[in-house]
C-alpha cells in the first residue's frame, strides 16, 4: 500500500491486514453491534454488520432519520422512547422496522399485505398525520405515472414531517426517469420457460408487449418500471411540495456508512 493509502487508512482508523486490504472498524447503527470488516466488504448493498447483516444502504436510512428527527446521528438503541412520533415504512427492512416500532408510534407498511398502504392511493384521514415516512428502493418499482406516489408521500405528511428516501439512481442530465413501460395501464406478467414477458393493454387500448424485464430482489416480485436520474427527483420532489432536499453522500465512518460515488445516495425532504 502506498503512503498515502497508509495516511488516508489511519486517517479513516482502519487497520491494515497481512494481504493490504484494510479494515475499518465500526459501529452498527441499527443492532449496535461493533463491527469489523474488510473495507472492500463495504459497500450499499453487502451486508456487513455480523449482527444483523446490515447494508451501508440500511444504516444510511437510520443515520439519515436520525439526523433529520434529532439533528444527530444515533444508535437506534439510543433513541429516546417518544410514541407521540408517527412514523410509516415502505416495504422497510425488518432488521431496523422492528426496532423502530419499540422505539416510535411506527408502522411498517406493505403493498400487497397487512398492513397495506398504497402509496398511489391513499386514506384521506392519514393525511397530514405523519413525522416521518421511510421508503428506501421503492418507488422505482411503483406503476407509472410515479408522480402521484411523491404527491401523496408529501399529502401523509405533517408540517416539517420529513421524508427519508432512496432508489438507484443515475447522474444522467435527464430531467424525468427513463420509463421502461410509459403507458402501463391493464398488465400481467407472464412467466415463459425461461423468462418473464409483461403484457400491457394502454388506456387507448393499444396492446403492448415487453421483455427482458428487470426484477429486483426475487424474479416476479419486484418489477423495475423506471430508471431515474437525480435531476428526474429533485423535479419531483420540488413538484409535490417538498423543501429543503438534500442528497446525503455524506460518509459517517462511525457507523461504517462509506460512498464511493455520487449516485444512489439517500434523499431527505421536508414537507411544507
Ligand atoms: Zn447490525
Amino acid at each position: 500500500m502506498s503512503l498515502l493509502g497508509m495516511l488516508k487508512s489511519k486517517l479513516l482508523g482502519g487497520i491494515l491486514t497481512g494481504d493490504g486490504d484494510e479494515r475499518v472498524a465500526f459501529r452498527c447503527n441499527i443492532c449496535g453491534m461493533q463491527c469489523r470488516v474488510e473495507r472492500s466488504a463495504i459497500g450499499r448493498e453487502i451486508p456487513s454488520c455480523k449482527g444483523c447483516g446490515s447494508t451501508v444502504r440500511m444504516r444510511a436510512m437510520i443515520h439519515c432519520l436520525s439526523m433529520e428527527l434529532f439533528g444527530e446521528s444515533k444508535v437506534i438503541g439510543d433513541f429516546p422512547n417518544d410514541l407521540h412520533l408517527r412514523g410509516v415504512g415502505m416495504s422497510d427492512w425488518v432488521g431496523y422496522a422492528d426496532r423502530l416500532a419499540k422505539k416510535f408510534e411506527y408502522t411498517n407498511t406493505f403493498y400487497h399485505q397487512e398492513p397495506k398502504l398504497d402509496i398511489t392511493d391513499i386514506d384521506i384521514n392519514m393525511e397530514g398525520t405523519l413525522d416521518f415516512i421511510i421508503s428506501t428502493d421503492v418507488f422505482e418499482h411503483i406503476a407509472p405515472p410515479v408522480s402521484i406516489a411523491f404527491e401523496n408521500t408529501h399529502r401523509l405528511l405533517n408540517e416539517g414531517g420529513v421524508f427519508v428516501f432512496s432508489v438507484p439512481y443515475s447522474l444522467d442530465s435527464s430531467p424525468v426517469a427513463f420509463e421502461h413501460f410509459p403507458d402501463l395501464h391493464k398488465y400481467r406478467i407472464e412467466q415463459t420457460e425461461n423468462s418473464f414477458v409483461l403484457h400491457n393493454v394502454t388506456e387507448k387500448g393499444e396492446v403492448q408487449q415487453f421483455e427482458n424485464l428487470i426484477f429486483h430482489g426475487g424474479e416476479g416480485a419486484t418489477l423495475e418500471m423506471r430508471s431515474f436520474t437525480l435531476d428526474s427527483l429533485y423535479n419531483e420532489f420540488q413538484k409535490a411540495g417538498f423543501h429543503d432536499v438534500r442528497v446525503h453522500g455524506e460518509s459517517f465512518e462511525e457507523f461504517g456508512i462509506y460512498w464511493d460515488g455520487g449516485w444512489s445516495l439517500p434523499i431527505t425532504a421536508r414537507a411544507r
